[in-house]
Formats: structure tokens, C-alpha cells, sequence
């Protein structure tokens, strides 16, 4: 393979190691250390077979990995997409130990995926893939060993397909064995909005201004990109422009959020909305705009158009939408990046709310969910704003020296067994 055919996933990974390998050179960890932090504890790929609608039988792989366990169970959503592989889900459950060790979540890291684009199967066939897909997978999950999750084409109805399984298998319901279900499953309230509030915490931790007429572009209008412009645009800012795979809008003097969610609810895209101009999907990243939030996939900022960027600062909702090399390029420039490991951890921080409930079997208020997102989002932000001062590092190098860093000194605590 040259290098120009390698998959997205295999250049998310890249991006993972290279990151892991400057903050193990920061910490100066030992080899034996850093090859440990660099290789899966356990990958499982699987043959997904589906039953289609005229009887057919397609099949499709699924993968699920656990990067790290040495802080707590595994933790991590389940992505269904046409493009997923093995490294890609390697790669975004790396991501997932460190984002989980930088917000002080007692989780590990991992992730699941399945070859698939949703919207090519009804429901039904979506309910027999996930229904097999978990089966496959089944000897790996559990509410102590491995906690799957929401991710990009996957939803509540999902994971309330996973708990059943599960808990038909085990004999008994166990709610904590998945989260971001439903409410009546188990679910937690400010769980479906999570990680968009917390992309709007660390956009507005990150401005350090008032965020009344700050104007922003958002890249993606799924479940992250579509809330992150809504708390953004309640919080006072102006949201310019915002796209998903179809194309771009933009309205200058700011778009009715609300009212662009009711057009996508009812359109299917962003595309065709009434009050805005269309635009492509490049330029948007490219709008001379205070703020832009890329909320789609992995390596939407690369080498190629990080020099035509004009958003003084960025705060990733996906997870690796800027590659290494646009770091570089961004960092000469004087942007401020709210890397990805931090800006989007308000949904597993909130996962992992659902999951205290689930096993104490309790409740809480959605003012005791926000109070609790809100400091440790916070909190996480303030450490990583004071490493990166103290130790001269962008946020993203400063983010990953802790969340490596936690994980080094886990390892080094336990030891080696035998
Ligand atoms: N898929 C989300 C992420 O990438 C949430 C994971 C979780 O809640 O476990 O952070």
C-alpha cells in the first residue's frame, strides 16, 4: 500500500501514537511503559451476519477494543459507519483511556464499531445487527469490565437493544452495562445533551470573554454539532454557519438554531434551509469566524487547509479532527485548540453519572447532573490550562501529559503480573 491509500482509520491511529509518543517523551517514560500504553489490552473483530428485509444476508464486521483497564472498566461508545475499521476504533478508544484519566473517571478506554451505514437498513435490520453484534461481543462487556456507549450513527434506541441482550443473556435487567439509554431503562437525565453542553463549558472556559456576539461555525449537525450550536447560541454567540454531509448554510447576522433543527428533523439535511445561504463544505472550515467547533469525524484539519483557517480558536466536539501536522501549522499561527480528549468529555462524564445511578439504583435531579458536569468539566479545563502555562505546551500537548500521565502511574502502582 502507498501511503496515500491508507484509511482514515489507520491515519486517526498514526495521529493517536503520535500524540501518546510526545507525551511519554514529556513524562519520559521507560520503553517497556510506553509500548504497553501503545498496544490494545484486547481487540475482538467479529462477523456480524444480517437478516435483510427480503431475506437476504449480508455480512458486516463489528469490532470492539479495550485500549486500558488499569483505572476502572473499559469505557466507550459504539459507532456504526460505512468507513469504521479496526484502527480507527483503536485509535478512539486510546482517545477514550485518556479523555476518561484527564476528567478523573475511574473508567479505562475502549470502543466498538460496526462496518454499517445505518441509514441503508430499516430499523428492524437495525435491531438484528446490534442484537448480534452484542452477541458477538458479549464475552467482553459487563458493567464492571467494559461500558459501551453511544457514539456517531448510534443512538438510545441502540443501547436499549444492547441492555436487553445483555440482560437477557445474563437472566436479569442490568442497566448498567451500557449507557445513554432511554429514561425509562435506567437512563440519565442531561445525558442526550452532554457532550454538546460540555463542548459549550469549554468554548466558553476557552473564550474568557462575554460570549455575546461571538460569531461560530459549526462543522457536523448530528447529535454533538446540532446541541453544541444550540448552547452556544443560548449562551449569546452568533452561529454563522454550520454543515453536515450534504453541504454548508450561513447566514451572516446568525441562524435560528431552533429552527434550522425543526428543517433538519423534517429535511433530513441542513441543505435548502430558508434563511441562509448555501456554502461549501471547505469554506466553512475556512469562514473568518471567532470560534469553530468541528463536530463530524477524525482529520477534518489537516496540513492542506489549516493555513487558510481563520477561527482564532477551535474546540473539537469529534474526537481527532485535527491531524498532527495542522497542530503544528494552527500552533504557529496563534490558535487555540480545545483538543477533542477534553472539549468533548461531557458525554462520558455523564455516562459515567448514569452508571453511578445504575449500580447504587438511584436518581438524581438534572440540576445535580449539570452542577456535576459543569465542575468537572471545569475543573479538567483549569488543570489543563495551568500545565500548558507552567510547562510552555499547547492545550492538547498539556492534556495528553495528564491523561497519559494518570495512566503511566496506575500502571506503575499496580505492577506487573506474574
Ligand atoms: N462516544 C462518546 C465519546 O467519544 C461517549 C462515550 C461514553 O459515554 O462512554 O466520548
Amino acid at each position: 500500500m502507498t501511503p496515500a491509500q491508507i484509511s482514515a482509520g489507520q491515519e486517526a491511529l498514526e495521529s493517536a501514537h503520535f500524540q501518546l509518543g510526545s507525551a511519554a517523551e514529556r513524562l519520559g517514560l521507560d520503553d517497556g511503559l510506553r509500548a504497553m500504553l501503545a498496544t490494545p489490552r484486547r481487540s475482538l473483530t467479529v462477523a456480524v451476519p444480517v437478516r435483510r428485509e427480503d431475506g437476504s444476508m449480508d455480512v458486516v464486521q463489528g469490532f470492539r477494543v479495550q485500549h486500558n483497564v488499569s483505572r476502572g472498566p473499559a469505557k466507550g461508545g459504539i459507532r456504526f459507519h460505512p468507513a469504521t475499521d479496526i484502527h480507527e476504533v483503536t485509535a478512539l478508544a486510546m482517545w477514550m483511556t485518556w479523555k476518561c484519566a484527564l476528567v478523573g473517571i475511574p473508567y479505562g478506554g475502549a470502543k466498538g464499531g460496526v462496518a454499517v451505514d445505518p441509514a441503508g437498513y430499516t430499523t428492524r435490520e437495525l435491531e438484528r445487527l446490534t442484537r448480534r453484534y452484542v452477541n458477538e461481543i458479549l464475552p467482553l462487556i459487563g458493567p464492571d469490565k467494559d461500558i459501551p456507549a453511544p457514539d456517531v450513527g448510534t443512538d438510545e434506541q441502540t443501547m436499549a437493544w444492547i441492555m436487553d441482550t445483555y440482560s437477557v443473556n445474563a437472566g436479569y435487567a442490568v442497566p448498567g452495562v451500557v449507557t445513554g439509554k432511554p429514561m425509562p431503562l435506567g437512563g440519565s437525565l442531561g445525558r442526550a445533551g452532554a457532550t454538546s453542553r460540555g463542548v459549550q463549558i469549554a468554548a466558553l472556559s476557552a473564550l474568557g470573554r462575554s460570549p455575546e456576539g461571538v460569531t461560530v461555525a459549526v462543522q457536523g449537525f448530528g447529535k454533538v454539532g446540532a446541541g453544541a450550536a444550540q448552547y452556544l447560541a443560548d449562551a449569546g454567540c452568533k452561529v454563522v454557519a454550520v454543515s453536515d454531509v450534504t453541504g454548508a448554510v450561513y447566514a451572516p447576522d446568525g441562524l435560528d438554531v431552533a429552527g434550522l433543527r425543526a428543517w433538519v428533523a423534517e429535511s433530513g439535511q441542513v441543505r435548502g434551509y430558508r434563511d441562509a445561504d448555501a456554502l461549501g463544505l471547505d469554506e466553512l472550515l475556512e469562514l473568518d469566524v471567532d470560534l469553530l467547533v468541528p463536530a463530524a469525524l477524525e482529520g477534518a484539519i489537516t496540513e492542506a487547509n489549516a493555513p487558510r483557517i481563520r477561527a482564532r480558536l477551535i474546540v473539537e466536539g469529534a474526537n481527532g479532527p485535527t491531524t498532527p501536522e495542522a497542530d503544528r501549522v494552527l500552533a504557529a499561527n496563534g490558535t487555540t485548540i480545545v483538543p477533542d480528549i477534553l472539549a468533548n468529555a461531557g458525554g462520558v462524564i455523564v455516562s459515567y453519572l448514569e452508571w453511578v445511578q445504575n449500580i447504587q439504583a438511584c436518581s438524581w435531579s438534572e440540576s445535580q447532573i449539570e452542577r456535576k458536569l459543569r465542575d468537572m468539566m471545569e475543573s479538567a479545563y483549569g488543570e489543563v490550562k495551568s500545565v500548558a502555562a507552567e510547562r510552555d505546551l499547547t492545550l492538547r500537548e498539556a492534556a495528553h501529559v495528564i491523561g497519559v500521565g494518570r495512566v503511566a502511574e496506575a500502571h506503575r502502582m499496580r505492577g506487573l503480573y506474574p
